[in-house]
């Protein structure tokens, strides 16, 4: 096993050295309430296979905890009654991701009554010259 692997706090946590509260569990994935919650039931959902970023996953693990996060999805919706979900997954440093095991937050979401300032911005219109120059861009990359 790699160093970043032994030192990785969720590989830990799939291994059972650190505890963790499981709220679901696959082969591929497992799903534990985030210590640090946004909001109530706030949980992550993570591959049991160390990776890092969307970058890195493979589409098996991918598949697999997003199959997961769709579980977890439609039981906090019936056991928190929860009108919304945010879904969150960072990639990188520069995007704030701190923990760097791929894993996709689910925050139960009632806007208006939880005053969370998660994902709220003011839409304004972008240069369309520039939208379209950069969608090519990222095109002509896949
Ligand atoms: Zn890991």
């Amino acid at each position: 096993m790699a160093d970043e692997q032994k030192e990785c706090i969720f590989c830990q946590i799939v291994e059972g050295k650190i505890p963790a509260i499981k709220i679901y569990e696959d082969e591929r994935s497992l799903a534990f309430a985030d210590i640090n919650p946004l909001a109530d039931g706030h949980t992550l959902v993570i591959p049991k296979t160390h990776t890092e970023t969307l970058w890195e996953i493979t589409p098996g693990d991918l598949a697999a905890v997003h199959q997961a996060c769709q579980k977890v999805a439609r039981g906090m919706k019936e056991a928190l009654k929860a009108p919304g979900i945010t879904v969150i997954q960072l990639n990188g440093a520069a995007a704030n991701q701190v923990v760097m095991h791929y894993h996709v937050h689910l925050v139960p979401r009632d806007r208006g009554k939880d005053k969370l300032k998660v994902l709220e911005w003011e839409a304004k219109p972008g240069n369309m010259r520039t939208i379209e120059k950069l969608a090519k861009k990222i095109t002509e990359a896949i």
